[in-house]
């Protein structure tokens, strides 16, 4: 197999040539944040590690086209339009948000059924320490589920205790950008790209993951043997790939108690209301420093107060606001209209298709549109030349602070967490993707517990935003009817599908994430998160992953099996003592 030109370890699966067996010490699904944290812990080291990346470096339709499939819960979830195939993962399209689950998300909470993690938020606090390299995140210090640091903009001040701010961080990258250069170095790594694994494949006695089969997309497969496996394919695919594998144990792999693909949860949001009259800025402010590009700024986020979930048994949430803006003056109109004519990147299918997901994800209002655009380029910059007022008007808010155009008002969107459901869950559907495997159906579901806790934060942030602002909060009215929210979304935050429990009948992984009955097959990724807090999850994911690098260091070491030291051409155990040769 070719490797990729001065790509060092990154080998083309789709190249023409023959396509080998490999063997390695641990062989890694998915080449997202969940999968190239345990590559990049296990660097230079004595163990072999080979990653399989279903993608390449960028999208492609037909690489993507095998994330299609159906959505029948209660909240539509496309799932080809809410993460993305290729190397680095979905958070490839993020927006940088690091943040951290706090203590309570780990315990169990005894109004929200089947919560608590098996371990607590301090047995996970020094890989949150160690996960922000991984993220450029070294000089941020971390409080108790907090990033400490002080934001650019002054968080609100929130004059009740139900409503407190969270401190995120900006990340400097995501690991496959800031990474790559460590990754191509270090010479027990290999990353095969255009390399699926539609199949983990046990011995016959079921205990053990014997190989694992890799299909490219012209149809030709290959195994690769390993003595341990993670899967590290996003939250929707780990289940889907327990339960495409099939061929020896019928239902899948992990699945002898009909866990796997249940618990499915997102960070389901909704418009709640808006916030009119007051000082608007006091609200928007804070949020408007999330976007800094490069930074590794630290950022504020109302979250609901631990004590308020105990009081009003609801789970965690957190709220953002939205500043709409007034009817721009004609000189701005007209400069915007210019500005959107400027030619943009050639559509490639890369773009189109992170446009794609983009768009389908986000649902923050839009912002005015000029009514200019049919207008000839010189009219608009006739118009913007003579609005030179309105331009020095909106130059002077920028700089001291302020937005160009002062908003009307404000739209708060809640993003909540869900409570565990063993009826939400993904399963097979019946159709075929393009290598002849079955497609994946989501069936996303929202609980009373959830519908509880959507209304009463709804309430608590819209009071307490309005308070802050001087204004007033006008709820939608799904909120003010106590009825069913009218619109919720997914914010592909996929939690929970293969999730951690002691129990087989109660998860899918145990408390180090290996999957119940196998001794060598393992998860990293948000489908083994048992509840999904308030935090977007990559810190966590990165986090778990360190972990279960850690464990993974240690199992070889105590198998004290020869691992085989490509550098050297022979082959040690882990302690580094020197065993066979080839
Ligand atoms: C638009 C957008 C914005 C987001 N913003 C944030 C944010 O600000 N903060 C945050 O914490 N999270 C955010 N997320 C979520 C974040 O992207 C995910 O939490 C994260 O990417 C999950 O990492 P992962 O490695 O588990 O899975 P993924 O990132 O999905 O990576 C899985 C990898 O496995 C590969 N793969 C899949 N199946 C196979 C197979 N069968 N064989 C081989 N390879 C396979 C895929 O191609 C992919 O590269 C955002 C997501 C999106 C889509």
């Amino acid at each position: 197999m070719r490797l990729l030109e001065g790509e060092g370890v990154f080998i083309d699966y789709l190249d023409g040539s023959a396509i080998a067996d490999l063997d390695t010490d641990i062989c890694i699904v998915g080449g997202g944040p969940a999968g190239l944290s345990i590559a990049y812990a296990l660097a230079d080291s004595h163990i072999d590690v080979c990653l399989l990346e279903s993608g390449t470096w960028t999208g492609n339709r037909e690489t993507q086209a095998l994330c299609i499939g159906d959505s029948i819960g209660n909240i539509d979830l496309d799932p080809a339009n809410a993460r993305l195939r290729a190397f680095g993962g979905s958070v490839r399209l993020w927006g940088n948000g690091c943040a951290l689950l706090t203590p309570l998300d780990f315990e169990a909470r005894d109004w929200v059924p089947e919560s608590g993690w098996p371990f607590d938020y301090d047995a996970l606090l020094p890989y949150y320490e160690r996960a922000r390299e991984l993220f450029g995140l070294e000089s941020r210090a971390l409080g108790r589920g907090n990033f400490v640091g002080t934001p650019k903009r002054t968080p609100p001040t929130f004059d009740a205790p139900e409503v407190i701010n969270r401190f995120t961080a900006s990340a400097a990258g995501d690991p496959s950008s800031l990474h790559r250069a460590r990754l191509q170095r270090a010479d027990n790594i290999r990353i095969l790209l255009n390399a699926t694994v539609v199949e983990c494949v046990p011995s016959a006695n079921g205990a053990a993951i014997e190989r694992v089969t890799v299909q490219a997309r012209d149809g030709r497969r290959s195994h690769v043997r390993a003595r341990h496996v993670v899967l590290a394919c996003g939250g929707i695919e780990n289940a889907r790939l327990l339960l495409l594998s099939d061929s020896v144990t019928p239902g899948g792999l992990g699945n002898g108690y009909d866990q796997v693909g249940r618990y499915f949860m997102d960070h389901p949001s909704g418009r709640l209301g808006r916030i009119v009259g007051g000082d608007l800025s006091r609200v928007t402010h804070p949020d408007d420093c999330l976007a800094v590009p490069g930074g590794t700024a630290v950022n504020s986020l109302p979250c609901l107060s631990d004590d308020v979930q105990r009081s009003r048994r609801v789970l965690n949430a957190r709220v953002r606001a939205f500043p709409v803006e007034a009817e721009p003056a004609p000189g701005v109109a007209a400069l915007r209209a210019l500005r959107a004519r400027r030619p943009s990147s050639p559509a490639n299918d890369n773009l189109l298709i992170e446009r794609r997901i983009c768009e389908a994800l986000d649902h923050r209002p839009a912002t005015h549109t000029s009514g200019m655009t049919n207008d000839p380029a010189w009219r608009l910059a006739l118009r913007s030349g003579l609005g030179a007022a309105d331009l020095l008007h909106a130059l002077a808010r920028k700089l001291t602070d302020r937005s160009t155009i002062g908003p009307t008002h404000v739209e708060l969107f809640g993003f909540f967490e869900q409570a565990p459901n063993a009826a939400s869950r993904i399963t097979l559907g019946r159709e075929l993707d393009a290598l002849g495997q079955r497609r994946v159906r989501v069936d996303w579901r929202i609980t009373p517990l959830d519908l509880h806790t959507f209304h009463t934060a709804g309430w608590l942030f819209g009071d307490a935003m309005a308070r802050v602002a001087g204004g007033r909060f006008e709820p939608d009215e799904w909120l003010h009817s106590k009825s069913d929210p009218t619109v919720l979304h997914g914010t592909a935050h996929h939690i929970g599908t293969t999730r951690m429990a002691d129990s087989p009948h109660r998860g899918v992984v145990d408390r180090h994430c290996r999957v119940h009955g196998f001794d060598n097959l393992h998860v990293a990724g948000s489908s083994v998160f048992p509840t999904g807090g308030w935090a977007f999850p990559t810190f966590t994911i990165a986090a778990l992953s360190l972990r279960l690098a850690d464990r993974l260091r240690a199992r070889l070491a105590a198998e004290r099996g020869p691992v085989w030291d490509r550098g050297a051409g022979t082959a040690i155990d882990a302690t580094g003592v020197p065993g066979w040769r080839t």
